[in-house]
């Protein structure tokens, strides 16, 4: 394809309505199609990047092969399309403001004032623009974080204003809105959509597409009248009715033809339909399952599930392939004490300890592995989780008294778990932490290897602290095998107990990598051994 095509997603009338899932199930109906794809986010908050929000605020921090902590809508995108994103897939407000701040602090703008229009303007677009001509896709669909309407969003907003100009018929716009069903008068409405249109047309955007949310069948009626209101041809006029699982919303867009309204958007070939085998395959498994399970998460934000996004899809993946519902208990890790641990977990067949940061809600997560390790029942710790495990197992099998997590305790006297070396003089929080992707070898001879069927492996990262090398051969002979090891650095990647049914903590946060075509090995393995 000779010049990259470009799609804004934008949203109206309220949040959540499912941009993310949308733009990643249009995505994958392109893709499925032969285009080289890409999703990219445009988030209207001024924080630089969402590493250093409270996952209480924004749910779970996703973090790319590259290192960059991003939203988590980024997840999605990997999950459905099976390919990496990376920094240039999450924008911020903030990200934005600061490089032309740095640019105007160098004197690149030769004396001019510096304001929205066209400073920042022409920084989105550089933004965007840039996974056409440097990244080499044939279509971007960039989606616009907040409402229509709101302050945040406008310089977003007038930014697809410039670029549907500028870029003429390769550009186009989606415009997702919501049609309430009113259970007094039994109706449908199409106000807020008309509202919410018109606004976007106050900023200069006529949409082309519009998708409307909605928990019941959109008649032609409401579609005609849709389309009169707000300039779109019936047949773009797409309904996006509430499914059992975001796994089927891609199928849902092909039924309703999201895909070729694009396609003939952009004068490109709506030949044959992609059969999608391999999805529907994984859907077919999710919606009958064989058997069922039921695993407690652990953790201190189990209020937002969001919190543990990628961590729920990659359980759910790995269900599908287990033909297995898993079911989640969300148990926050501040209510579990000694007395009621068995009343709490004692119907689990699995507990995996969640990632986290702070002493907040540690005594809960500690009592949760010690529950599971002496009990045989399969844990599963990742990153925080497996520091947990390591200081547990030093607490209580080493008799290291007050053995700890140098973050919990700074004074331990046995800290287990240790700041890394290149972290102690760090100060800043924004971008610091070990991110990303590294290498790890693992022992043949664990149930690692077997999971994986492979030595070498990559995973991405997101912390400051690590196994502390002085105690391993402590942990070696008090039976918990270091399985995982950074090939440059020594870095204890993983650790398992070989005499428990299935024991596995995690340095690194395998959830990123857990796709639809690729389900995570080790979730795969850990759900496995929660059936046995
Ligand atoms: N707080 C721990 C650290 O920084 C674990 C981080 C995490 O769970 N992502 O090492």
């Amino acid at each position: 394809m000779v010049d990259t095509k470009y799609i804004f997603v934008t949203g109206g009338v309220t949040s959540s309505l499912g941009k993310g899932i949308i733009s990643a199930s249009l995505a994958k109906l392109l893709q499925a199609r032969g285009y080289k794809v890409t999703i990219q986010k445009l988030d209207p908050y001024l924080n630089v990047d969402p590493g250093t929000l409270n996952p209480y605020e924004h749910g779970e921090c996703y973090v790319t092969e590259d290192g960059a902590e991003t939203d988590l809508d980024l997840g999605h995108y990997e999950r459905f399309l099976n390919v990496p994103t990376s920094q240039g897939n999450n924008v911020t407000t903030g990200s934005i403001y600061k490089s032309v701040i740095e640019k105007e602090r160098r004197g690149d703008f030769l004396g001019k004032t510096v304001q929205i229009i066209p400073h920042i303007t022409d920084e989105i677009k550089r933004r965007i623009k840039i996974l056409g001509t440097k990244h080499k896709y044939d279509i971007v669909i960039t989606e616009i974080g907040g409402t229509v309407g709101d302050i945040e969003s406008l310089p977003y907003i007038e930014t697809v204003r410039q670029l549907r100009w500028e870029l003429g018929s390769n550009s186009m716009v989606i415009h997702l809105t919501l049609v309430p069903y009113l259970n007094a008068s039994g109706e449908l409405k199409t106000k807020p959509t008309q509202h919410s249109v018109k606004t976007l047309l106050e900023a200069g955007v006529q949409p082309d597409v519009l998708v409307l949310r909605t928990e019941h069948e959109l008649g032609a009626d409401l579609r005609r009248k849709v389309a009169l209101f707000c300039n779109v041809n019936i047949k773009n006029v797409i309904q996006s009715i509430d499914v059992s699982t975001i796994y089927e919303v891609p199928l849902k867009m092909q039924e309703e033809e999201l895909d070729k309204r694009v396609l003939e958007k952009f004068d490109l070939p709506v030949d044959d339909l992609p059969k999608l085998k391999p999805w529907k395959d994984f859907l077919n498994k999710l919606k009958n399952p064989q058997t069922t399970t039921e695993i407690a998460l652990v953790g201190k934000y189990v209020e937002l599930q969001d919190s543990y996004k990628s961590i729920y899809e990659a359980i759910i993946h790995a269900g599908a392939v287990n033909n297995c519902k898993v079911n989640v208990k969300w148990i926050h890790s501040e209510n579990i004490t000694f007395e009621n641990i068995s009343e709490l977990l004692g119907s689990v067949k699995g507990i995996l300890v969640a990632p986290g940061f702070g002493h907040r809600g540690m005594e809960g997560k500690l009592t949760a592995v010690k529950y599971a390790r002496e009990n045989n029942i399969p844990f599963f710790g990742i990153c925080l989780g497996m520091q947990c495990a390591v200081i547990e197992f030093a607490q209580n099998v080493l008799n290291f008294d007050k053995a700890n997590s140098s973050e919990m305790d700074e004074k331990t006297p046995f800290p287990v778990i240790d700041i890394m070396e290149e972290q102690k003089n760090v100060l800043e929080k924004g971008g610091t932490m070990r991110l990303g992707s590294y290498p790890c070898i693992l022992n043949k001879d664990s149930k690692a290897y077997k999971a994986y069927k492979n030595e070498d492996i990559t995973e991405r990262h997101r912390h400051r602290y690590e196994f502390n090398d002085t105690y391993i051969d402590d942990y070696i002979n008090g039976g918990m095998i270091p399985t995982g090891i950074n090939p440059e650095t020594n870095l204890v990647e993983i650790v398992e107990i070989p005499d428990h049914k299935w024991f596995v903590g995690v340095q690194f946060h395998p959830e990123y990598k857990s796709t639809v075509l690729n389900p995570h090995p080790l979730f795969i393995d850990f759900i496995s051994a929660t059936l046995a």
